[in-house]
C-alpha cells in the first residue's frame, strides 16, 4: 500500500527553483533513499514533505489523505523526523528532548505519564544513551546529539520516519548502528543519504536529485551503474556485488586510474 505520494513538487527560495516538480512514492515498510549532490534540492523536499515549508504547488498525499490541509497534530503523530539542522535555543537534558517526541500524543500543559517515561526511557536504552540521560544536551558532541534525535523520533512512536542524513556526524560504528535499528524498526523510511554505499547497503528502492529535479528513480542495483554515478557526480567509480552482504559496494577511482 502507498504512503505517501509527492506529485509534481515544485519550492522555490526567491527565484532559485529548489525543487522542480518533483515527484515520488514510499509504500508501506519501504526505506526509500533520496540521494544527489550537494545542493540538488534532497532537504527542500523532505522539508516540504514535513512541513517546515509549504509547497509552491503540487499535491502530498499521506495515507491517502492531503498531508498539507491535515492538521499539525495528526501529521505530528504519522511522521517522525529528524532534520539537519538541531540546533536548540534553550539547554535541555538528553531525557527532556527524547521526551519532546511524545509531545503530539499530548495536549499542552499535560504531565509525562509513567507510559511516558517508559517509552524514553526504552528510547534511550535502544541507542546506548541512558547513561547521558541527565547530561546538557547542547553539550553533547555531534554525534551523540544525532542519536538522542534519533531517540526522539522514536518516543514519537510513529511508523514513518523522515531523515535528513541522519549519520552525517557520526563514525562508521554509529552510522551502521543507527541504520542497522531503524531497519529493524521495521517502518517506513524515506532518508537523504550522503554516503552511496550506505544507500546501497540499505535502502530498497533510490531516487536521484539533480538541480531539483528527480534524474532517476530504481532499486539500487538500477540505479547506481558506474555511468549514472558519473553523469550525476562527474566521479568515475567501481561498482561490484560485495560477496559478505550480497549488496552493492562502490569505489570511486582517483582521476589517474580513471583516465
Ligand atoms: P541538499 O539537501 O541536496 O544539499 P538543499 O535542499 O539544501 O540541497 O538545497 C537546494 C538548493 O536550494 C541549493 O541551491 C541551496 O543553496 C538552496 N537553498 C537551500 N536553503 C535555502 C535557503 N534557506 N535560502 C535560499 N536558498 C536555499
Ligand atoms: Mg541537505
Amino acid at each position: 500500500m502507498l504512503r505517501l505520494q509527492v506529485n509534481d513538487l515544485t519550492y522555490s527560495y526567491g527565484d532559485r527553483e529548489a525543487a522542480d516538480h518533483v515527484s515520488l512514492q514510499v509504500g508501506r515498510g519501504e526505506f526509500v533513499g533520496l540521494i544527489g549532490p550537494n545542493g540538488s534540492g534532497k532537504s527542500t523536499v523532505l522539508k516540504n514533505i514535513y512541513r517546515g515549508l509549504t509547497p509552491d504547488s503540487g499535491t502530498i498525499t499521506l495515507d491517502g489523505e492531503d498531508l498539507l490541509a491535515m492538521p499539525y497534530r495528526k501529521s505530528a503523530r504519522k511522521l517522525a523526523v529528524v532534520g539537519q539542522e538541531n540546533e536548540v535555543p534553550f539547554d535541555f537534558t538528553v531525557e527532556e528532548m527524547v521526551a519532546m517526541g511524545r509531545s503530539p500524543h499530548k495536549r499542552l500543559f499535560d504531565i509525562d505519564t509513567p507510559r511516558d517515561r517508559q517509552i524514553v526511557h526504552h528510547a534511550l536504552e535502544h541507542l546506548g544513551m541512558e547513561h547521558l540521560a541527565k547530561r546538557s544536551y547542547l553539550r553533547l558532541s555531534g554525534g551523540e546529539k544525532q542519536r538522542v534525535l534519533i531517540a526522539r523520533a522514536i518516543a514519537q512512536e510513529s511508523d514513518f520516519l523522515i531523515l535528513d542524513e541522519p549519520t552525517n556526524h557520526l563514525d562508521v560504528s554509529y552510522q551502521m548502528q543507527i541504520f542497522d535499528f531503524i531497519k529493524r524498526l521495521k517502518v517506513t523510511v524515506l532518508s537523504a543519504i550522503h554516503d552511496l554505499n550506505m544507500a546501497a547497503l540499505y535502502c530498497d528502492r533510490l531516487y536521484v536529485l539533480q538541480r531539483g529535479r528527480v534524474v532517476m528513480e530504481g532499486t539500487p542495483e538500477q540505479v547506481l551503474t558506474p555511468q549514472r554515478i558519473y553523469e550525476v557526480y562527474g566521479v568515475h567509480s567501481a561498482v561490484e556485488r560485495h560477496p559478505a552482504t550480497g549488496k552493492l559496494s562502490i569505489t570511486f577511482l582517483p582521476a589517474e586510474i580513471s583516465a
